[in-house]
């Protein structure tokens, strides 16, 4: 397998900010993904597991970044009335919005519009209008870092508001998910979401989505608009005049200046506020003296 030195990062993420990746991988089935993993444990760097970009930053990774991009297929069968879809991790979410539309699927349809890879999505417990994706998912494949694969049901997995156990324990290698049908026609509520995420977020511009989580009982969007952050520029990245928690690349914005943005904007709130933010976001790099670990774990 392939095994790229020194490659940029940038055009890998939806944001459009990377550094370079000392080594750089893209494994196509699950033996060449075992065998990347391997290296980084024996090499002894760091490893990061990049999905489709969207809810990352990078900085320089002195180790390795492992992409799921050619880990992609979906099955489908029909149970019991219900579509029970198998997909690998690195199938663009996209692809299971796209059947939810031509089969009418309840729910999952409001997940439309944010690039996310299925493993991504897992991995992040991706959610919006009031769904999230470990309500429609059944069993998750995944390889442990000691090089096993293993199937765990729903029920063993802890989900919660954008927090799982992954990648802390392990690579996800495939998602099953199950659909029920609608009884009402979903297109009009489709057209909607479509309509609002368009007028609401900078969707023409390079972004990696939501900065911070949502407090509790609050929205961080409303504490970064009135703490002066919507539309606040450092040099080449802003929070956006259309949604203040959403980063915005205005050019050839860097890691380090996200990086100051966001802890500017945190200080800011918590001054008005008392409010700590927290990241949704994952700001990764790391230097090779890190030794082995998984990175955004
Ligand atoms: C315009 C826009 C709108 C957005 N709107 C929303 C929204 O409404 N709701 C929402 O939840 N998010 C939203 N996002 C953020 C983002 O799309 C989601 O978090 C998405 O699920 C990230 O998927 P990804 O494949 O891009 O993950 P990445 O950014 O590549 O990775 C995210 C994290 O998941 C880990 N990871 C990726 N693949 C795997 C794997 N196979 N196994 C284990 N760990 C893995 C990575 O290591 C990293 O820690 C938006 C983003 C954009 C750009």
């Amino acid at each position: 397998m392939l095994l790229e030195k020194n490659l940029p990062l940038k055009n890998l993420t939806s944001i459009k900010i990377g550094g370079r990746a000392l080594y750089y991988a893209e494994p196509k089935d699950l033996k060449e993904l075992k065998e990347v993993i391997k290296l980084s444990q024996v090499r002894d760097i760091p490893l990061f597991i990049l999905g489709n970009g969207s809810n990352t930053i990078l900085g320089d990774i002195k180790g390795l970044v492992l992409h799921t991009k050619n880990l992609s297929g979906l099955s489908v069968q029909q149970k019991n009335g219900k579509l029970r879809v198998e997909a690998l991790s690195g199938t663009p979410l996209k692809e299971i919005i796209k059947l939810a539309v031509k089969e009418n699927l309840k729910g999952i349809y409001k997940l439309l519009g944010f690039p996310a890879s299925v493993g991504g999505a897992v991995s992040m417990n991706a959610g919006a209008f009031g769904v999230e994706i470990s309500d429609f998912l059944k069993e998750v494949y995944f390889l442990s870092w000691e090089g096993e694969l293993i199937k765990a049901s729903r029920k063993e997995l802890e989900f919660s508001y954008r927090k799982t156990p992954f990648p802390k324990l392990g690579i996800i290698y495939k998602a099953v998910l199950e659909f029920e049908r609608s009884c009402e026609p979903i297109l009009s509520d489709y057209n909607r979401i479509r309509k609002v995420r368009k007028e609401k977020q900078p969707i023409n511009l390079p972004t990696s989505g939501s900065t911070f989580k949502n407090p509790e009982g609050d929205y961080a969007g409303r504490l970064l608009e009135k703490a002066g952050l919507k539309g606040f520029r450092l040099r080449e990245l802003a929070f956006s005049e259309k949604h203040a928690n959403f980063l915005v690349n205005l050019g050839n914005a860097s890691f380090s200046e996200a990086r100051d943005l966001i802890n500017l904007a945190k200080e800011k709130v918590y001054d008005a506020f008392g409010v700590i933010l927290k990241e949704e976001v994952k700001l990764i790099e790391s230097s090779r003296s890190d030794g082995w670990k998984v990175l955004g774990a």
